[in-house]
């Protein structure tokens, strides 16, 4: 029996599973999977900087998100506004409390701290430098968190509100509807740029370059 050694240049496709061996992508080149063409590694920082200021629009769009109207809603003399933080927090009297705990949770503290740990990682490396202390660590929990962060579950419940409330009140989205709207297709596209492989081999190449 041979025991195989471990092998870097072996690439699992993270859709299909479909193994390829892959050499240094050039600078400015993907490589893709052959069979259903999903990016396996991309070549050069630009790459990374894409996903860095992706994530960092991502975060400010957030700012814009928890502090700025989300709806309106009117009927005759009656208006209501609601924010995401009033959507929120409207649970969280009596038996429901943890429900409010749970969307805040979702829609709002696992974003932005999928977000925040994204820059941490890859934006030294983005621009070239050493990365910051933690990074491979931050790296790991961006991945652990990727399941559970759920702005787009949440548009999805909006939009099926918003179907059924649109015969009973004139309604108005705020910026904060479009704001979020936009870190959801950000954050799809973020996903299709960032190619772990990549990612992973720079950060290991900075490491053992120091
Ligand atoms: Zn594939």
């Amino acid at each position: 029996m041979t025991s195989a050694a471990p092998r870097d240049d072996l690439v699992c496709c993270p859709v299909c599973d479909a193994l390829h061996t892959l050499d240094a992508t050039p600078e400015g080149r993907r490589a893709r999977c052959i069979r259903c063409n999903t990016v396996l590694s991309s070549g050069g920082p630009e790459a990374m900087m894409r996903v860095v200021l992706l994530a960092s629009a991502s975060l400010i769009l957030m700012t814009i998100v928890i502090f700025f109207p989300f709806l309106q809603l009117r009927q005759g003399v009656f208006t209501a506004k609601a924010s995401v933080f009033d959507t929120v927090m409207s649970f969280s009297q009596g038996v429901m409390a943890p429900l409010s705990l749970a969307v805040g949770l979702f829609i709002i503290v696992l974003p932005v701290g999928r977000l925040t740990l994204l820059i941490w990682a890859l934006g030294p490396l983005s621009f070239g430098t050493s990365p910051w202390p933690g990074a491979r660590f931050a790296l790991r929990w961006a991945e652990r968190i990727r399941p559970w962060a759920m702005a787009e579950i949440f548009m999805i419940g909006v939009a099926v509100a918003l179907v059924k409330l649109a015969d009973l009140a004139t309604l108005t989205m705020g910026p904060a509807f479009w704001s979020f709207a936009a870190i959801v297709a950000i954050t799809a596209f973020q996903d299709t740029q960032l190619s772990r492989h990549s990612i992973w081999t720079a950060l290991d190449t900075a490491r053992s370059t120091r």
